[in-house]
């Protein structure tokens, strides 16, 4: 363009300035994330993972974000520590590049999907046996991402007193889709068989013995105990809010609101210590115990205000806003009342159809096909898992997703129970 041309509209602002500007705006739109850490070890399989200076753009502060996740583990700590050291650059892994922060945030909830499936492959591939529950939340600005398997919860605490879970627990005995599902994969439910014929303890599945429907890890129990995150991301109010993430030594002492109001109006740090001193009061240290306490706090107010005691007005509950079509169980759903919390995205189907997406992306340059799951490139003959298309054999059932590897086409008929088992692992 030539310097005439230029001349002639308004004077241009110069693109530092516009850039400075941006950063600025960004700024005082963004939360200060604020957090604090407790925890007491009865086995020691609890592991936790605080990430708060990650950035979409290596460099550039204005794309920050940070990650929170707790990982209860069974049977061993191997696939808790594997989860810890690989879940997030598998997550990161599976968002496209160059992407705007918009685009980034609506890309999220499938590349969860991903990464969760890819970590569970790459843990299974070392035959190790144990496994572990995962509670992923990722912060950006007010938007909040939680992506779940197992039975460690995360709750919001928003600004008004409307406390709400942000995930499903993934138990047989609490919910009954999944052991409608497991069951209709080829698992077995149901209790432990003592001396005498007597059924005790919670429902497990069989053979293994899990209680959960879902985690990361678990070689030697079926393949419909599957990694599928249950994923749900909400945008606060610029009022900010509270996340209390913890593992199930704080979930089977304590309600969410009993957690929420032991520690309102005091900072993290403090609150999360506070959560587990109350749950220790109330039961006892029956089992490890985690508790990360996340404070998404406005810019120009230092701590979290603290929140009005009242109990909810009845009203509040009857403002209910649009409810995602798939629930994994019917849990009282109370973000959307009176504006406090504005829900993006939530769905728990275990089937990774319904996750994943349709996209199909052929690299023109090299013939190949991407897998939706572990981001590698492979000729559409080797990994043939297609929309009806030209490479769709006709031997098999339509495939509604995206194009998947080899590999992880196995493991998707493996889940949906459409290969026996997975291979045993002696012990
Ligand atoms: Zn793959």
């Amino acid at each position: 363009m030539s310097q005439v041309e230029v001349s002639r509209k308004p004077p241009a602002l110069p693109l530092a300035t516009l850039i400075g500007r941006e950063l600025r705006n960004e700024k005082v739109e963004k939360p200060f994330v604020k957090y604090g850490q407790a925890a007491l070890a009865k086995k020691g399989e609890d592991y936790f993972l605080i990430k708060p200076d990650c950035q979409r753009v290596p460099g550039n502060l204005a794309t920050s974000f940070s990650v929170f996740a707790i990982m209860d583990g069974h049977n061993g700590i191997s696939a808790a520590i594997f989860v810890k050291e690989n879940l997030l650059d598998n997550v990161l892994s599976a968002i496209p590049q160059d992407v705007s922060k918009d685009e980034w945030l609506q890309a999220l909830p499938r590349a969860l999907v991903a990464g969760f499936v890819k970590t569970d492959i790459e843990f299974q591939q070392r035959g190790e046996t144990s496994g572990t529950t995962v509670t992923f939340v990722l912060i950006d600005g007010w938007t909040v991402t939680v992506a779940s398997v197992g039975d460690s919860r995360c709750i919001l605490d928003a600004q008004g007193g409307v406390v709400s879970l942000l995930t499903v627990d993934h138990r047989l005995e609490e919910n009954v889709e999944e052991r409608e599902r497991v069951t209709a994969s080829g698992g077995e439910v149901g209790r432990l068989n003592v001396f005498g014929g007597n059924e005790v303890g919670p429902l497990r599945c069989w053979p293994g013995g899990l209680c959960l429907s879902r985690s990361i890890g678990d070689t030697d129990v079926g393949e419909y105990i599957v990694p599928i995150p249950h994923v749900k991301q909400v945008k606060l109010s610029n009022a900010g809010g509270r996340l209390i993430i913890a593992s199930d030594g704080i979930w089977d002492a304590l309600s969410s609101d009993v957690a929420a109001k032991s520690c309102r109006g005091l900072p993290a740090e403090l609150a999360a210590k506070l959560v587990v001193k109350e749950a220790l009061r109330s039961r006892g240290l029956k089992d490890d115990t985690t508790c990360l306490v996340v404070d998404i706090i406005p810019y120009d107010r230092p701590i979290l205000p603290p929140t009005p005691r009242k109990k909810q007005n009845v009203l509040s509950s009857l403002l209910f806003g649009k409810k995602p079509n798939y629930f994994t169980n019917k849990t009282t759903n109370k973000l959307s009342a009176v504006g406090v919390v504005e829900e993006l995205f939530e769905e728990g189907s275990a089937m990774l159809a319904e996750r994943l997406g349709k996209d199909f992306p052929l690299n023109a340059n090299s013939g190949l096909y991407r897998c939706a799951v572990c981001q590698v490139d492979q000729a559409p003959s080797d990994g043939l898992s297609v929309n009806s298309g030209p490479f769709f054999s006709p031997g098999s059932k339509p495939w509604e997703g995206p194009f998947l590897c080899a590999n992880c086409r196995r493991k998707k008929d493996a889940m949906e129970g459409r290969r026996p088992n997975r291979p045993k692992v002696s012990a």
